[in-house]
């Protein structure tokens, strides 16, 4: 076992009167007191260096520091040892038939794990073990655009990692190095941000993350996915239940889009995900998802699709079409023959859900377009004619893949450059 001293507990009479001593006359920093009320403590730490002291006071009659100070006066009341895996380190100790105050780890303050060893086994010292537990903080909640009378819900899938200069083609790193930071192996993060339109009769999700299949140590290796707050989460987050959502529209089929379609029964099958959706998919890209060759085939997964087929809750669309009231779909080619945006309409206002035809505000210039697309020309083209309707039309772009912006308009200066203006 590993023990770093993490704190030495001192009972004193009153917080405010030991100041004078420890802040005032030793010149030590003093944090804010807190309260403990479970153990009726008023607690006050103070550093000095990589551990500290730690000041209790008695906040209520009969507390255990009120009754140390009447039993034996103010003075040293306990040491914590910090430790990396409080389980292993009470088990080490009752194997050597140490007495322990606690024989399992109880919670303690900003979510560490404590345990008390019994001052008659460590020679009169009230000993306290600690384990550090790193809090995962709460899942934001996500947010949501009210876009005339429908409501969109920015999700997120988590994220992941791919090549920075085959996410920017043919533009240099010196260039996009400074709009996307590379990591050691040159490769940049990229969120997967799936959206909920909620047209006030019926709710769909326009694509779905990469799912919760992809968990060889390969893929985990190679795509850093960081998906401890998954999609899962995003839609219990925003209230939204699986069984509620009527339509999952894709954008195409990649494995980064449509992964989350599906997941595994008990069995280890994969199922449609959402039980009650109808699946919308291109029937362009649902053939070439089936056609694939040798450049295609590490990111069309049939797992991902075909069970929606076997299900029988598939819906080819040929052409662009209204898929329900509010949005409809238009094909972009370009990062694959089929790929389609959405656009979703409301009272006079457009938001786009661009996919990979603009997968981060960084890919802004007409230029900057992906080494992974099958006809770069094509997204060149129809990029360029896009950005101009975007920016006179005002439509709000909703980013998939951006690290940091999820939505945001494209605006244009004075001197006729594009930016855009984040709005999530
Ligand atoms: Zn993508």
């Amino acid at each position: 076992m590993k023990a770093v001293l993490d704190h030495v507990g001192i009972a004193v009479r009153s917080l405010d009167e030991s100041l004078a001593f420890f802040r005032d006359a030793l010149g030590l920093e003093v944090e804010p007191a807190q309260d403990v009320p479970a153990q009726r403590v008023r607690a006050q730490f103070i550093s000095t260096g990589s551990a500290s002291l730690e000041l209790l006071e008695s906040s209520a009659p009969g507390s255990p520091i009120g009754a140390f100070l009447e039993k034996r006066g103010p003075g040293l009341h306990h040491i914590t040892l910090r430790v990396e895996d409080i389980r292993a380190a009470l088990q080490q100790l009752k194997d050597r038939r140490v007495r322990l105050i606690d024989e399992a780890p109880r919670p303690g303050a900003e979510g560490a794990l404590v345990a008390f060893i019994h001052p008659s086994s460590a020679h009169g010292v009230l000993v306290e073990l600690k384990q550090v537990v790193s809090v995962i903080p709460p899942p934001p909640k996500p947010r949501v655009i009210q876009l005339g009378d429908i409501q969109l819900t920015l999700l997120c899938d988590g994220f992941f990692h791919l090549d920075g200069g085959a996410m920017f083609g043919v533009i240099p790193k010196p260039m996009w190095e400074k709009k996307a930071v590379p990591d050691d192996r040159n490769r940049i993060r990229m969120a997967m941000r799936p959206v909920l339109v909620d047209n006030g009769s019926r709710k769909m999700l326009i694509d779905a993350g990469c799912g919760d299949k992809m968990t060889s140590p390969k893929q985990a290796e190679i795509y850093g996915f960081e998906r401890d707050f998954n999609l899962t989460h995003s839609l219990a987050a925003a209230g939204v239940a699986p069984e509620s959502i009527d339509v999952v529209l894709a954008s195409h089929l990649h494995f980064d889009h449509a992964g989350g379609f599906t997941s595994l029964d008990a069995s280890g099958v994969a199922r449609p995900r959402f039980p009650r959706a109808q699946y919308v998919v291109r029937r362009g890209e649902w053939d070439e998802a089936h056609l694939v060759n040798e450049r295609t085939k590490a990111t069309y997964f049939p797992e991902n699709f075909q069970p929606l087929a076997d299900s029988r809750v598939l819906q080819l669309v040929d052409e662009d079409a209204t898929i329900m009231p509010g949005v409809r779909v238009q094909r972009t080619g370009g990062h694959t023959m089929h790929h389609q945006m959405a656009l979703i309409e409301s009272c006079g206002k457009t938001a786009v859900f661009a996919a990979d035809l603009l997968p981060t505000a960084a890919h802004l210039p007409e230029v900057w377009v992906m080494g992974y697309d099958l006809f770069p020309i094509d997204t060149l083209n129809f990029k360029r004619a896009f950005l101009r309707e975007a920016v006179e039309r005002e439509y709000l772009i909703l980013f998939e893949h951006d690290p940091d912006v999820a939505a945001g308009y494209i605006r244009r200066r004075a001197d006729g450059k594009r930016y855009v203006e984040p709005v999530a």
